[in-house]
C-alpha cells in the first residue's frame, strides 16, 4: 500500500463531495468554506483533515457498585483513574464524525440515547456521526440499567447509579463539545500490530490453559490477535491521538478496585511512550475471549504492555496515509428473539431462588402489570463509516463474537476495523456458529441482561451481515469509487 493523497486525488474527491452533498441534500455542513480552505492545503501535506480530542475523567466519586460479575462490589480504592475520551475528525467538505471511547463495563441504550439527543441539539451531529463506544472493562462502575438484574436490589444503589449515568451524559456531551471546538489540521495514518494474550474462551477450559501454553499445545479456537491502529498528528508533526483496538474481554482483575483492566493499562503505556499523544481503546468484537491465564494485576500490566506493543510496532513500520474524506451510514435492525417470554413462564421463574432470574421474571411481571407489551426484537444499531479510501469502520451493538469482525475483515479487505460494544450494550451476540453450539454466548442468557426473551432467533448473524453490506454499499457508493 503506498500513500495517495495528492492535491489532484483531493481536489477529485472534493468534487465528488460536492456531488454527493448535491445528490443527498446534505447541505449545510460547511461546503463552501472547507472548500476554499481545501485549496490553501500543500500537496500531501497536513490540512486535508482535521482532528481534535478530548477527555473527561469517570472514575465514580460516589459509592456505586463496579460493574459485571453480578454481585455487590463496593470500590475500595482504585489502581488508577478511568477516562471516557472523545475523538473528532472534520473532511474538507465538512462533514464531522466523533468516536467516543470509555473505561464503562457497559453503556445501556438509555443513556447513549439521551447523550444521542443532546449531540444533536447542541452540535447538530447526526446519528449516524457519533459513536458511543465501551471498553467492556469490568473494574468499571455501573451505567443506568445496564444488567440491572445482575446485582442484589439495594435502594440507595438504585439512586447513586441513576445520579452518576446523569453525570456521565453530561460530561460526555461537554467532552465532545471540547473535542470539536480543538479540531485542527491534522494528517491521518493507519496501520497494525498484533498481540496474542486473547484466548478463545468457548473453546479452551481456562484452568488448562497454562500448561497448554507451557507445553507449546496450540489452542482452540477461532482469534483475532490483530491490534488495528489510527495514528493521528498535528500539521507540525506531533502525534494528537492514537485509535487502537483489541478483541477480548477486559476480566484479567475480578475484584474491588477501579482500573481499567489490560485497555487502561495499555492506554497508560502508550501515552507514556508516545508523550502529548492521547490513546483510545476500541474493544473488537471480543465476546468470546478471555485475557488467560488471569486474576492478578502483574498479569493485567503485563497483557497492557503487550497490547502497548503491538501499537508500537504498528507506529513504528511505514504506515498507510489516510486521503480526506468521510462517509457514514447508520441504521437500527430489528433482531427478534427466539420466543418472547410469556406471563405463565415468568410466573414459575420468579418462584426461582433469589438470584438473577427470578428478579428480571419480577421486573418482567411487574412490567405486565403496568400494562406493557414485549417487543418480539430488539432495535440492534449497526454503524458503516468510510474514512479515506483506506479505512472502513464498522460498529455494532453488543457483545459480539469473534466471528464478526474476522467475517467483515475478509470480505471488505485490508483498512477495516470491526468495533463490537457500541451505543448499546444490549446482550451477548452470537454467529450463526455460536448460536448453534449454544453454550453461555450463543444459548438463553438474554434475561441476564433484562430483554423479555432466553435467546435470539438464528438468524441474528443474517440479519447483521445484511445491514452491514448494505450500509457499505452505502458509503462506499457515496466515495464514487466503485
Ligand atoms: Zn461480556
Amino acid at each position: 500500500m503506498k500513500p495517495q493523497t495528492t492535491r489532484r486525488t483531493f481536489i477529485r474527491r472534493s468534487t465528488q463531495a460536492a456531488a454527493m452533498v448535491a445528490a443527498f441534500g446534505n447541505l449545510g455542513k460547511g461546503w463552501s468554506a472547507t472548500a476554499e480552505r481545501s485549496t490553501a492545503a500543500p500537496d500531501g501535506a497536513a490540512g486535508d483533515w482535521q482532528a481534535g480530542v478530548a477527555k473527561a475523567i469517570i472514575t465514580p466519586e460516589t459509592d456505586v457498585w463496579l460493574a459485571g460479575y453480578g454481585s455487590k462490589r463496593s470500590a475500595d480504592g482504585k489502581l488508577h483513574d478511568l477516562w471516557m475520551k472523545a475523538l473528532a475528525l472534520k473532511d474538507p467538505a465538512g462533514s464531522r464524525v466523533v468516536l467516543v471511547t470509555s473505561d464503562f463495563q457497559g453503556v445501556p441504550k438509555e443513556m447513549s440515547d439521551v447523550a444521542l439527543q443532546e449531540l444533536r441539539r447542541q452540535f447538530g451531529l447526526d446519528r449516524r456521526d457519533v459513536m458511543i463506544t465501551f471498553s467492556h472493562n469490568h473494574c468499571g462502575p455501573r451505567l443506568g440499567d445496564d444488567l440491572v438484574d445482575y446485582y442484589p436490589v439495594e435502594a440507595g444503589q438504585v439512586e447513586l447509579v441513576k445520579d452518576y449515568t446523569a453525570l456521565m451524559v453530561k460530561r460526555l456531551v461537554a467532552m465532545v463539545g471540547e473535542a470539536l471546538a480543538n479540531l485542527a489540521p491534522a494528517r491521518l495514518e493507519m496501520g497494525e500490530g498484533r498481540a496474542t494474550f486473547a484466548v478463545n474462551r468457548r473453546n479452551n477450559r481456562e484452568p488448562e490453559v497454562p500448561e497448554l501454553m507451557a507445553k507449546g499445545i496450540p489452542l482452540k479456537g477461532p482469534v483475532d490477535h490483530t491490534v488495528p491502529v489510527l495514528s493521528v498528528a498535528r500539521a507540525d508533526g506531533m502525534r494528537l491521538a492514537i485509535l487502537f483496538g483489541y478483541a477480548c474481554h477486559p476480566t484479567t482483575l475480578s475484584f474491588t478496585k477501579w482500573c481499567g483492566d489490560y485497555p487502561g493499562f495499555a492506554q497508560i503505556e502508550i501515552e507514556k511512550n508516545n508523550p502529548g499523544a492521547m490513546a483510545l481503546f476500541v474493544n473488537t468484537c471480543g465476546a468470546d475471549q478471555n485475557p488467560l491465564p488471569r486474576r492478578n494485576v502483574a498479569l493485567c500490566e503485563r497483557y497492557g504492555k503487550m497490547l502497548a506493543a503491538g501499537v508500537e510496532e504498528a507506529l513504528q513500520r511505514p504506515m498507510q496515509r489516510i486521503s480526506a474524506g468521510l462517509r457514514t451510514a447508520f441504521e437500527y435492525i430489528d433482531l427478534s428473539y427466539l420466543h418472547v417470554i410469556t406471563r405463565a413462564e415468568l410466573e414459575v421463574a420468579a418462584q426461582d431462588p433469589a438470584g438473577v432470574r427470578a428478579r428480571w421474571a419480577t421486573r418482567m411481571l411487574q412490567k405486565l402489570a403496568a400494562g406493557e407489551t414485549f417487543a418480539p426484537a430488539y432495535p440492534y444499531p449497526v454503524h458503516a463509516w468510510q474514512i479515506g479510501r483506506e479505512m472502513l469502520m464498522i460498529g455494532t451493538g453488543g457483545e459480539t463474537v469473534v466471528d464478526y469482525a474476522l467475517r467483515f475483515k475478509k470480505e471488505f479487505g485490508a483498512g477495516t476495523w470491526v468495533c463490537g460494544y457500541t451505543d448499546d450494550m444490549i446482550a451477548y451476540i452470537p454467529s450463526r456458529r455460536v448460536w448453534e453450539e449454544g453454550g453461555y454466548e450463543g444459548g438463553s442468557s438474554l434475561y441476564e441482561y433484562g430483554r423479555p426473551a432466553l435467546r435470539w432467533a438464528g438468524d441474528v448473524e443474517e440479519r447483521i451481515v445484511s445491514s452491514v453490506h448494505s450500509l457499505v454499499r452505502q458509503v462506499r457508493h457515496q466515495a464514487g469509487s466503485a
